[in-house]
């Protein structure tokens, strides 16, 4: 048995069942390049699930990681510690928002935002019976709440109710949102382009009509920038390119680069009348490493000026997708913005996706016939191509 078949086995033994995993154990990483237990090189246009932004072995991420382990890692809320002050600043004038909570991931940033918008509405006046609506296809997480607005039937089926009072609408259709609006809605809450539901953007008037309909009932807008934020389509942020700001956002997954770390944060109008002492916490929440991490990347962002690479090379990266489009009729659409991209096949993807790996190139799927694109923002033009290489020969080959 190779060394790596000896982990799976391992893993299979003793792993709660949730996962079909890849058979592969990576082991380490250096720029865009994982390698496994064996030392088999992939090229990584999967970036950890949108997470590893910098790359691997990013030297002054990891040398500050290092430097605050040595310090402290741990301090709980009951203190400040500068990592997370720092982080806070940071994290707020790189969003435009005001005040910040931060989470160890997604769903419970999901979780802190959606708690934060009942809130809002008990303050303005208490009842028990607001309600939030939410999009078709969307995905905000795997706790309880964060489930309860994910709107795949299929994941939320043997798990009861939820937290109840949640409506869905046709993402990209304003007339569906606006028949589920009622006096009861505190909340309406979408990303600004849907990552597993099959990497569909918002469209710019969706947006804009959105935003003014919550504005003209004070409705708080709650935007999901977990997987589409932090430099993925080549803004910050990607509400930024519709001219609003939402009042309340969510942001993991690139946010620390792999350190668990999320966060939700608002305008200072919505935190007035929302969460307040007693009412959220967390233990480990903005911890020093956690947030160590943070301002490593945002350094790294501006030092390498990451945002402006991905404006740069985005547009190639669309143009050979669409090549791919055009040369294979079983590719029926390409979607995205930035790198954050999917390709629709008209036929299941799981095939596609072992045989690029086997040649040594890891790609996700979003759904079962979407391939889903969301590389290191550190790829070069070179990477593209090796990409390109490599999924026109297994398509070619099928
Ligand atoms: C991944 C993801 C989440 C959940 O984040 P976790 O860190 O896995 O809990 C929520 N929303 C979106 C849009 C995501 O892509």
């Amino acid at each position: 048995m190779s060394k790596s078949e000896e982990l799976m086995k391992l893993g299979d033994q003793y792993f709660l069942h949730t996962y079909n995993r890849f058979p592969v154990v990576l082991d380490r990483g250096k720029g865009v390049n994982l390698y496994d237990a064996d030392g088999k090189k992939y090229l990584d246009f999967a970036a950890g699930i949108a997470v590893f932004a910098l790359g691997y072995g990013d030297e002054e991420y990891n040398n500050a990681l290092k430097e605050q382990i040595d310090k402290v890692i741990h301090t709980s809320n009951l203190f400040y510690n500068a990592p997370a002050a720092l982080a806070a600043e940071a994290l707020c004038n790189i969003s435009g928002m005001d005040r910040v909570f931060f989470t160890n991931s997604g769903t419970e940033a999901i979780e802190g935002a959606l708690k934060s918008a009942l809130k809002y509405a008990y303050t303005k006046a208490p009842s028990d019976d607001y309600e939030i609506i939410a999009m078709e296809h969307s995905f905000h997480g795997r706790s309880m709440g964060a489930l309860s607005v994910t709107g795949n039937p299929h994941y939320r089926e043997a798990f009861g109710k939820g937290i109840g009072h949640i409506e869905f609408a046709a993402f990209n259709d304003f007339e569906s949102v606006k028949k589920k609006v009622s006096d009861k809605t505190c909340a309406i809450i979408m990303e600004t382009l849907q990552g597993e539901g099959g990497i569909y953007p918002a469209e710019y008037e969706f947006m804009k009509n959105v935003r003014k309909l919550c504005d003209e009932r004070d409705i708080l807008l709650i935007l999901d920038e977990i997987q589409c934020g932090m430099g993925r389509t080549g803004n910050m942020f990607a509400f930024e390119e519709y001219d609003i700001r939402p009042d309340i956002m969510t942001a993991a997954k690139a946010l620390g680069c792999g350190v668990p770390v999320g966060a939700f944060l608002m305008t200072e109008r919505v935190a007035e009348k929302s969460l307040s002492p007693g009412d959220h916490g967390s233990t480990y929440g903005g911890n020093p490493l956690s947030c160590a991490a943070v301002l490593a990347v945002l350094k790294e962002f501006k030092n390498k000026d990451i945002l402006s690479h991905v404006r740069e090379l985005s547009p190639y990266l669309t143009q050979k997708l669409d090549e791919i489009k055009e040369s294979f009729d079983i590719v029926t659409d390409r979607r995205g913005k930035g790198f954050m991209q999917g390709l629709e096949f008209s036929v299941p993807v799981g095939n596609i996706i072992r045989n690029c790996r086997d040649e040594g190139l890891i790609l996700i799927s979003a759904g079962s016939s979407i391939i889903r694109f969301v590389p290191p923002l550190i790829i070069e033009k070179e990477d593209v191509d090796h990409m390109y290489g490599i999924v026109t020969k297994v398509l070619q080959n099928l």
